[in-house]
């Protein structure tokens, strides 16, 4: 008799994929790759980081003009960085 025994499907694919973040304005979860960091300096300068790799405190936001526009009027990146962002930085973001 052949008895073939099924082959169990896969649990479930590892979660050690990609590292999320949350973006400040939408606060969904996405690939940090698929955001914009944004960071505050140890002088309280605020700085786009493309590379992701700037030290200090960093926060999110998608790569979207929509969600750029909702962090400035919800102040999702006052709220996260806890400083207060110059409009230009905003409108470096949206350049
Ligand atoms: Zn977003």
């Amino acid at each position: 008799m052949n008895t073939t025994t099924k082959q169990p499907p896969n649990p479930r694919p590892p979660m050690k994929s990609k590292p999320q973040r949350r973006c400040v304005a939408c606060r969904e979860m996405k690939d940090k790759s698929s955001l914009i960091r944004i960071t505050a300096t140890a002088e309280g300068e605020i700085q786009l980081d493309p590379s992701g790799k700037a030290p200090g405190r960093g926060a999110y936001i998608c790569r979207d003009e929509q969600c750029m526009k909702k962090a400035h009027k919800i102040k999702g990146l006052e709220r996260s960085l806890k400083r207060k962002i110059p409009s230009e930085v905003y409108a470096k973001l949206l350049e």
